[in-house]
Parts: structure tokens; C-alpha cells; sequence
């Protein structure tokens, strides 16, 4: 148990939903962080608030220890990326073998703003729902890009900072279980119902494991880890 405080990248999806339930099992003060960046859609960042809101009332245990939210405007980000997320593109594989949702180091640059916070805030933790398992090709969701930025800004700040990513090496099943051994079925009912994965932003169509249009890319390793997840419990 770390006294320190961890800062949670959070975007009210699946993912980072772990990520804030694992930070809340682990530290005492638990601030978390947004970003909007002329999304297609800003049912991200609905979402985001309403699971936040919802876990002082589902986790009292939690209540004490979930602090401030920041959301961040990087609205510069959109414009430069030539992506489905930004631009009214479908998506699909680049030539790259990249999905056209990619936006280019979208991760890094999150993290030295989520860094830049944390150092304002006295916070030595952040805590981030990077994947290299089902990471969908994003070359800065892998440990060693991961790894090497912990280093730069360590550096760069003169402060050391831990990242952690939970799910690094978790398959979206995996992402299922965690929610449930850290929060049970409360926890996974909560993901189900309020967080947000699709990339169409569709929040007209429920399935098992919750809403979204059910044919993105996003929704496809949703509902597979959901299944698998499923099948594989006792
Ligand atoms: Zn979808």
C-alpha cells in the first residue's frame, strides 16, 4: 500500500476502468485524468463522469480515497491526425497494418501531460491501461515504449515517476476477471452498463457485455474477451 497517490489515465473505458479499480485497491489518494481531442464522439467523455460518480455510491471503501478529476483539452491532437476517431473516415486497416483509429503517439503525449499533473499534484504513480496483448498493433501501448518514457521523463521532470499498466500483458478476458476479483460482479455490472469502448460511440445497441455497435474493431475484442472470459468460469 502506497501512501503516495496514484494519478489513473482514464477515459471511462473498459480498460482504464480496471486501471481505477486496481488504483483504488492499492492507494490512499486516487486523482484521475482525461483527455478530449475532438473525439467523433464525446460519449467518452459522458461516460467517464458517469462511472466516476457511480463508484463512491457501488465501492464506500473506495469512496475516501477517489480524489480530484482533471479532463484536458488537446484539441490540437484531432487536427493533426488524419484518423477515423478525428475525421469522418471509416475505419480500417492502414497499409501500415495499423487500424485507422490510430493516432499517431496519442499515448505518449498523454502520459507526459498525465506526468505534468502528477508533478503539480505530489503524486509518484500513474497508472495507465496500456496492452500489448491485444494492443491492436498501437506501437506505444508496448512495455518497452512504455519503459523507455518512464525513463525520458524521469529526466526530463528530475523526478522519478512509476508507470503502471496493469493490464500490460492481460488479454481482454483477463481485463473481465481482474474487474471481478478487484470489484465482483458490481464491478463487471458497471463496466457492462456505463463504460465506453466502441469506436462508432454507439450506445444504441446492448449486448452481454454492454453497448456499442458490435462490429468495430473495438467492440469485436470486447465481446470475444466477454465470451471467453464467460466460458472459461466456473
Ligand atoms: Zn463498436
Amino acid at each position: 500500500m502506497s501512501g503516495d497517490g496514484a494519478l489513473v489515465l482514464f477515459s471511462g473505458g473498459q480498460d482504464s476502468t480496471v486501471c481505477l479499480a486496481w488504483a483504488l485497491e492499492r492507494f490512499q489518494r486516487v486523482e484521475t485524468v482525461g483527455f478530449s481531442y475532438d473525439q467523433r464522439h464525446s460519449v467518452e467523455l459522458t461516460q467517464r463522469r458517469i462511472v466516476r460518480d457511480s463508484i463512491p455510491d457501488i465501492f464506500p471503501h473506495w469512496a475516501d480515497r477517489l480524489g480530484s478529476d482533471h479532463e484536458i483539452a488537446l484539441t490540437e491532437l484531432g487536427r493533426i491526425s488524419e484518423t477515423a476517431l478525428t475525421r469522418s473516415t471509416e475505419i480500417a486497416m492502414t497499409e501500415a497494418g495499423l487500424p485507422s483509429t490510430f493516432v499517431p503517439g496519442r499515448n505518449l503525449l498523454f502520459l507526459v501531460y498525465a506526468a505534468a499533473i502528477a508533478y503539480r499534484r505530489g503524486i509518484g504513480t500513474l497508472v495507465a491501461g496500456m496492452c500489448e496483448t491485444d494492443y491492436s498493433g498501437y506501437p506505444d501501448c508496448r512495455a518497452d515504449a512504455i519503459h523507455a518514457q518512464q525513463k525520458a521523463i524521469a529526466l526530463g521532470f528530475d523526478r522519478e515517476f512509476a508507470i503502471e499498466t496493469p493490464l500490460m500483458h492481460v488479454d481482454k478476458a483477463g481485463a473481465w476477471a481482474m474487474a471481478d476479483a478487484l470489484g465482483g460482479a458490481p464491478l463487471v455490472d458497471l463496466i457492462r452498463e456505463d463504460t465506453h469502448t466502441c469506436y462508432l460511440g454507439d450506445r444504441t445497441h446492448r449486448h452481454d457485455w454492454g453497448w456499442g455497435c458490435g462490429e468495430c474493431p473495438a467492440c469485436r475484442l470486447r465481446a470475444r474477451g466477454w465470451e471467453t472470459w464467460k466460458a472459461g468460469k466456473p
